[in-house]
């Protein structure tokens, strides 16, 4: 991938390697801009992401690296950080950074992307929890506090799809998308989860390349092995779909580059 802006690091809990064991990787992979955005801290589910205390260290580790590095490659400063109603905070909102990543790993208290609670897919409405889902991506979007939507159609990790069009489904949050000028990731961490393919699936990319909703790409890897991995499905992908330039952010500015 030639820009890369969706990694993690050891903060979150849940991810192994070094900041600079990242960054060599992505150079080795032929990346030009490999961006950090680290699950953000959260007064909710804290296990899974860094403490508000952690920030300070997190954007010491990436801007070391930046520096490090900066003559075989841009590294970038961002943070994922998860719309749920309730627990937006702004200090994590308003934290100077390259990009914010606006992502839907919960619906209320569940959280549908994590093995543990697969359970709870059985006797729900599936239809119902794609209509929930999208409207908190569509919220997500209106609140107009973010740069880039994260893997926008994570609800299908498991295979669990919907019985209706998944087009009309998420027709209002692309929209919503659209108008509030946001990026939309090509996420190649689909293809290593049961599911087998990139978020968001060829049939949304469709309709996000008709909406001439500008895209990036991202690994989302939690290990050194994860970076690139499928980078080269993901642009095939984008560029099948009439794409070839892609989004990268410096102080939430958006730059648009050939991939
Ligand atoms: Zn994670
Ligand atoms: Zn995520």
């Amino acid at each position: 991938m030639r820009v890369d802006l969706h990694n993690h690091t050891i903060l979150c809990n849940h991810a192994t390697g070094t900041v600079a064991e990242y960054v060599e990787a992505a150079i080795e992979c032929g990346t030009q801009f490999f961006g950090f955005s680290d699950h953000a801290p959260m007064h909710y589910d804290p296990k899974y992401r860094m403490g508000f205390d952690q920030m300070e260290l997190y954007e010491s580790w990436v801007k070391e690296a930046a520096e490090r590095y900066a003559d075989k490659i841009t590294v970038l400063l961002g943070y994922e950080i998860d719309y749920l109603p309730g627990y937006m905070d702004e200090n994590v909102l308003s934290r100077p950074c390259d990009y914010l990543i606006g992502s839907v790993h919960f619906i209320d208290d569940w959280g549908f992307d994590n093995p543990e609670f697969i359970g709870r897919y059985a006797g729900v409405d599936i239809d119902n929890v794609y209509r929930r889902y999208f409207g908190l991506i569509e919220a997500m979007a209106l609140s107009g506090a973010f740069d880039i939507v994260g893997h926008l159609d994570l609800l299908k990790v498991f295979k669990y799809l919907p019985t209706g069009d998944i087009r009309l489904l998420a027709n209002n949050a692309l929209k919503a998308i659209k108008q509030a000028n946001m990026t939309i990731e090509i996420n190649a961490s689909g293809y290593r989860k049961p599911i087998g393919e990139a978020y968001p699936s060829p049939l949304l990319i469709e309709q996000i390349a008709e909406l001439d909703i500008p895209i990036t790409f991202g690994s989302d890897a939690h290990c050194v092995e994860q970076i690139g991995l499928f980078g080269e499905d993901a642009e095939t992908l984008a560029r099948s779909f009439g794409y070839d330039k892609c989004a990268l952010y410096r102080g939430r500015d958006r730059e648009m580059i050939k991939f």
